[in-house]
């Protein structure tokens, strides 16, 4: 690690592991990638039994790029013996199990990944960047940098004193040693990790809840949208397009896509259909339970040794509360710019929200010499719209990357276009990057 890195990676989840995966195979670069856990592991707070992929497993960290590269999900199939067994038994969606367990093995096979390195601080003079290293006395150096830190949970301002083994948040639940025998449970989300939560605290997994009550402020259980022409968003073409228009006419477009890929799964909702009529029919001792969509929590007070929680309800426009002693949030995830990127925050051109203004080929602009690189993964909800946080374009994404930082094109980034024509083609063909005014030659280049 003495020598100067080419591109030193910061977090390691899908979306680095992408791009680590399809850097291997090239020789003339020296790329390492950084991350504080001590294995690859995937969100294993959400790790479920009966929790699908709500994407296809081609869409995997290379495949749509390069699927002769030794990283794709069938090359995984093959090597664990299991390929006929999965042809037959002909899931419509992979476990997440089974994609987190190909992941660590991808991870497994790559040689430019350490882990046990929790990158505290970066900074740039003498015409690099310095990475700092919690416990470690030598520094790293490189010449450009790709941040793939991932989303933080998010939890509403009024409920973060409250938190703790009895109020937590959903990236925790799997992995923490919650009981709820005797308990009323209040799961705070209508998203997929709420409805993944209330079905898994109705099976008893956590033992048996006095009352389970699941609220949400959307209006219904909305489902996830993934027909054919709504996946057209997660495409190249789409993408290109969306980047070109000016940032007033993104934010109307990112909310209306917002069911695209942050609701129920239809596999999902109708598993709880299913299981709900069974509960309410068919059991003799069924778990009460009650689902209160349209409700905005506003405010969670302590009372006695439970929460009391005081909701809205848009439906009728009451107030309503609700007591629980264990309160789950399955409220998402939120953008915010890591820690380790404080002492270069000021020299970035952020946009008003936080995030990175990135450019066509996720770069942020910075005041720093253009040659040395930062680029983000998982920062362009507002740049790149609601595709940038999905698995669907990952690899596109790293190839995007690639291709800029060596100045070349290495992999094939245009596959044929949309046959829906979102915008007037001609007027929004970005002229090829390399040939632009804008183009400045990459550190990388030889
Ligand atoms: C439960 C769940 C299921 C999902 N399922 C799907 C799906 O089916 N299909 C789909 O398209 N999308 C899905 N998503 C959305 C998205 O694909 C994932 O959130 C994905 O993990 C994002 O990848 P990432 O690499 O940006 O971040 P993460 O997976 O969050 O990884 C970031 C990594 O960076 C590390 N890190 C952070 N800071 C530092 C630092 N300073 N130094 C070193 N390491 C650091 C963290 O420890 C972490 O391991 C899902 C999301 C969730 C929460």
């Amino acid at each position: 690690m003495n020598k100067i890195l080419d591109l030193a990676g910061i977090g390691i989840g899908p979306f680095n592991l992408s791009l680590a995966a399809l850097l291997a195979p090239l020789s003339n670069q020296r790329s390492l990638f950084f991350e504080r856990r001590s294995e690859f592991s995937w969100h294993p707070g959400m790790m479920l039994p009966d929790t699908q992929m709500q994407t296809s497993y081609l869409k995997d960290l290379v495949t749509p790029i390069d699927p002769t590269n030794p990283c794709s999900f069938l090359a995984y199939l093959v090597k664990q013996g299991r390929f006929y067994r999965f042809i037959n038994a002909d899931f419509a969606r992979v476990p997440r199990l089974e994609f987190a367990n190909y992941l660590r093995w991808a991870a497994e096979q790559l040689p430019n990944l350490r882990f046990n390195s929790d990158i505290q601080d970066i900074t740039f003079d003498h015409n690099r960047f310095t990475l700092k290293i919690a416990g470690t006395p030598s520094d790293v150096h490189s010449q450009n940098l790709v941040i793939g830190t991932g989303m933080t949970p998010y939890v509403p301002n009024w409920a973060k004193p409250s938190l703790g083994s009895a109020c937590l948040h959903s990236h925790h639940y799997a992995v923490s040693d919650l009981q709820v025998t005797g308990k009323r449970v209040a799961i705070i989300g209508g998203g997929q990790s709420g409805a993944e939560i209330f079905l898994d605290l109705m099976s008893g997994a956590r033992g048996q809840a006095a009352d389970i009550t699941w609220i949400s402020r959307r209006p219904g259980l909305d489902p996830l949208d993934e027909t054919a022409f709504t996946n057209e968003y997660f495409t190249p073409d789409y993408l290109r397009q969306f980047h070109e228009l000016p940032p007033a006419r993104k934010q109307p477009i990112i909310a209306a896509h917002k069911l695209t890929g942050d609701g129920v799964s239809p596999a999902t909702l109708q598993a709880l259909s299913r299981y709900l009529y069974t509960q309410d029919f068919l059991e003799t001792q069924p778990t009460h339970y009650r689902i209160l969509p349209n409700r905005e929590v506003y405010i969670m007070e302590r009372s006695h040794n439970a929460f009391h929680l005081y909701m809205r309800n848009g439906f009728n426009n009451e107030n309503e509360d609700s007591l629980a002693d264990v309160v789950v949030f399955a409220t998402g995830y939120h953008y915010v710019l890591p820690t380790c990127l404080a002492t270069l925050k000021a020299r970035m051109d952020l946009d008003d929200e936080g995030f990175p203004k990135l450019n066509q080929h996720y770069q942020v602009p910075w005041d720093g010499p253009s040659e040395h690189r930062i680029y983000m993964q998982n920062a362009g909800r507002n740049s790149h719209g609601v595709a940038d946080a999905q698995l669907s374009l990952a690899a596109w994404r790293s190839a995007m990357i690639i291709n800029d930082l060596f100045g070349l094109a290495i992999y094939p980034v245009d596959p044929k276009p949309a046959p829906v024509q979102w915008a007037n083609h001609n007027s929004l063909k970005p002229t090829p990057f390399f040939e632009s005014a804008e183009y400045k030659q990459p550190s990388i280049a030889k």
